[in-house]
């Protein structure tokens, strides 16, 4: 019987780790290759004080100091939590494990856009992760498909290994800070807002897209080898969907100031939860808090 058992090993599953063993309490995690952390795909992270370089780095520190503080990690995919009374049993793909508490820190994965063609073109042409597909389209024309953080990241991580980078904005306008919108136009990268892909052209891989303009309101198409899709993420929640688990209408689990659901004994932290900035400081914080809820939860019988 585990005190505390934790979905997920991104930052702010790694920090409930951290936090709960540190408490004393006997904690599992558990992590899977599909969603992976996202931290794990990020090429380059300098905006987590004290730390500047590649997220896999980071989260393999995180991780190296969850588990030296005594919690155990398992690489096994949850696939539903189930309560009886007080206690919660989590079904992996290989196991079940009875816990008094639960930590969901289960991020998420993109989204996809839903253009004619997306799925039948993924691997060819067609990505979601400029970090890890990116060196195949060096010297390449390529489309980033976004217009958030994510997006402008991928544009100019594309720009600087010698792609040729066109942006497609749906939004009028695009929607990061503006040290990184800085960044793209000091590198002179084409922007097109306003303007949405209907459909993607092969037939073998990507060669063009087709797309509309609202501000020209006309169709026409763009060549392109390939096309990367930034458009935001989508909650990895159903895990605990059966649990009942309060969900908001995009499937973020919705907390309280103290991480907690709904549910009594199940806490919720980082990316998966309905909070308004996603990052991997909010996450950790959200990991710590969640388990000092949790402590609380079990030796004082912290309630509703
Ligand atoms: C390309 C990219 C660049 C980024 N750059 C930055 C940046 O510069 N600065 C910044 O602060 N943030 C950045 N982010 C965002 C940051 O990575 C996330 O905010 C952060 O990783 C969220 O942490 P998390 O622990 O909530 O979720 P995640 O890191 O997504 O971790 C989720 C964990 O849950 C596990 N999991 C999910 N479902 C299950 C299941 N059913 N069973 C078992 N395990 C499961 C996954 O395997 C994973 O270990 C970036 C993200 C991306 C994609």
């Amino acid at each position: 019987m585990y005190d505390v058992a934790i979905i997920g090993g991104g930052p702010a599953g790694l920090t409930a780790a951290l936090y709960s063993a540190r408490y004393g309490l006997k904690t599992v995690f558990f992590e899977t290759v599909d969603p992976v952390s996202q931290l794990s795909l990020a090429a380059k992270i300098e905006n987590y004080p004290g730390f500047e370089g590649n997220g896999m780095e980071l989260l393999e520190k995180m991780k190296e100091q969850a588990v030296n503080a005594g919690a155990e990690w398992k690489m096994e995919k949850v696939e539903k939590v189930e309560k009886t009374g007080d206690t919660f049993t989590v079904i992996t793909e290989s196991g079940e494990y009875e816990a008094r508490s639960i930590i969901v820190a289960t991020g998420g994965k993109h989204r996809e856009a839903g253009i004619e063609g997306e799925n039948a073109f993924i691997g060819r042409g067609v990505s979601y992760c400029a970090t890890c597909d990116g060196n195949f389209f060096r010297g390449k024309k390529v489309i980033v498909y976004g217009s958030g953080k994510e997006a402008i990241e991928d544009a100019i991580y594309l720009h600087d290994i010698g792609c040729e980078v066109v942006v497609i904005s749906r939004t009028p306008s695009l929607r990061a800070e503006k040290a990184l919108i800085d960044e793209l136009e000091k590198r002179q990268i084409k922007v097109l807002t306003s303007t949405t892909i209907r459909k993607i052209i092969g037939p073998g891989k990507v060669e063009k897209v087709l797309v509309y303009s609202r501000e020209e309101k006309e169709e026409y198409e763009i060549e392109a080898d390939g096309l990367f899709i930034a458009i935001g993420m989508r909650p990895a929640t159903d895990v605990v969907a059966e649990l009942g688990v309060e969900r908001d209408h995009m499937g973020y689990i919705r907390v309280d100031k103290e991480q907690r659901t709904n549910i009594k004994g199940v806490f919720a932290a980082g990316d998966c939860c309905d909070n308004p900035l996603k990052q991997v400081v909010t996450a950790c914080g959200d990991g710590a808090v969640a388990a000092s809820s949790a402590y609380r939860y079990l030796t004082e019988g912290l309630d509703f």
